[in-house]
């Protein structure tokens, strides 16, 4: 499955369906979320509810029904996610916060620059890739002041399958993305400027009075400065992530817990943390689709070791240059771990494609 995104045009009345569309699923999601958490039901009784809803509520009979479902659904998964460990309770959604909903199986058509979205009517769009493949899924989504339509796409067959490369990437503190064959990519440089603008937009914001319309104003300007970051950092993603798994067959990567490198929060570190884990991420979804593969490793030693003889060579977090008194090598610190990280990267590759019997007598080996 491929998602594309594309930007939409309505006309003022169709923003006004729009806007209400989204505030009836909020309201129905709250509304569902009250419902488990006082009775306890389920995914399937809340599909029941909802058609009793449904009976006498004119909001609700307004919105298309397979839009209401997928409320149902994304409340089930937020629950899920919470029982599976990987997300917090569901919270209620206040007014402003809830910000797409879906089409799931029909309900949309698109037609040259034009979509047509269930009770909406069509919309203009603008359509800068080609979409190959059916659509199964569209969602609308509200991103401050711009409306964007997502559409999941089957892919067809006869994709560009990956190169024969193999690489390690480190990505580590410092805002530099080194790999193993040498290159370094720098830090992308709109992130101090980006810091600088939103540190002063929030002291802008402090200044206003709560509730007045120039507070409003700030607090737009702001959210529209976060929304420049965030567009940065995906392109940014996008692009390395396009380059590794075309290029590549084999990418490393460290198992480095993002939450802990968070922690340590200034501005600048919260605007560059998060590329990381999505640069992992895109990379790994777009190895599988290409043939190759992403593997962890652990992130220990490998901006200490010598990637040439493996002796340890202690360094600063300061000293940018790895000069191994060992064997003589000399090269960038970063990229020695990119080196490390590739080779830790091909071992866990080769364990993982011995016969069982080999793994075993090598674990005994080391006692165990
Ligand atoms: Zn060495």
């Amino acid at each position: 499955m491929l998602t594309y995104k594309f930007r939409i045009y309505p006309t003022a009345a169709q923003a006004r369906t729009i806007e209400e569309t989204l505030e009836t699923c909020r309201r129905l999601y709250n509304a569902m979320l009250a419902d488990r958490i006082e009775k306890r039901t389920g995914f399937y009784d809340q599909k029941k509810m909802l058609v009793e809803l449904k009976r006498d509520n004119n909001h609700l009979k307004s919105v298309h029904s397979q839009v209401l479902q997928d409320v149902v659904l994304r409340l089930d998964k937020a629950y899920q996610r919470f029982f599976a460990g990987l997300s917090r309770y569901p919270k209620f959604r206040r007014s402003g916060r809830y910000n797409s909903f879906t089409y799931p199986q029909s309900g949309f058509r698109l037609e040259g620059d034009r979509i047509s979205l269930g009770t909406i009517g069509k919309v203009r769009v603008t359509v800068h890739r080609q979409v190959a493949g059916a659509i199964k899924r569209v969602t609308v989504i509200r991103d401050i002041d711009q409306w964007f339509v997502a559409l999941l796409v089957e892919e067809p067959p006869g994709l560009v399958r990956s190169g024969d490369g193999k690489v390690g990437v480190d990505v580590g503190i410092s805002n530099v993305v080194a790999i193993s064959d040498g290159t370094l990519i720098d830090n992308p440089r709109f992130s101090n400027r980006s810091a600088e603008r939103i540190k002063s937009l929030q002291r802008r914001l402090s200044y206003k009075k709560n509730g007045s319309s120039n507070r409003e104003k700030a607090k737009l300007s702001l959210a529209k400065a976060w929304r420049n970051v965030r567009r940065q950092r995906d392109d940014f993603a996008h692009k390395l992530s396009d380059k590794l798994t075309k290029e590549n067959k084999v990418i490393v990567f460290e198992d480095l817990k993002v939450p802990n490198m968070v922690k340590n929060h200034s501005l600048a570190s919260a605007i560059m943390d998060a590329p990381w884990g999505q640069l992992r991420r895109l990379t790994a979804y777009k190895a599988e689709r290409r043939g190759g593969r992403v593997i962890l490793v652990n992130p220990s030693g490998t901006s200490q070791k010598c990637s040439e003889c493996g002796e340890m060579v202690p360094k600063s977090l300061s000293e940018r240059v790895h000069d191994c008194p060992g064997c003589g090598v000399v090269m960038d610190r970063d990229v020695n771990a990119a080196r490390n990280i590739l080779k830790a990267g091909l071992e866990q590759a080769r364990v993982e494609a011995e016969p069982l019997l080999v793994q075993r007598r090598r674990i005994s080996k080391f006692g165990r």
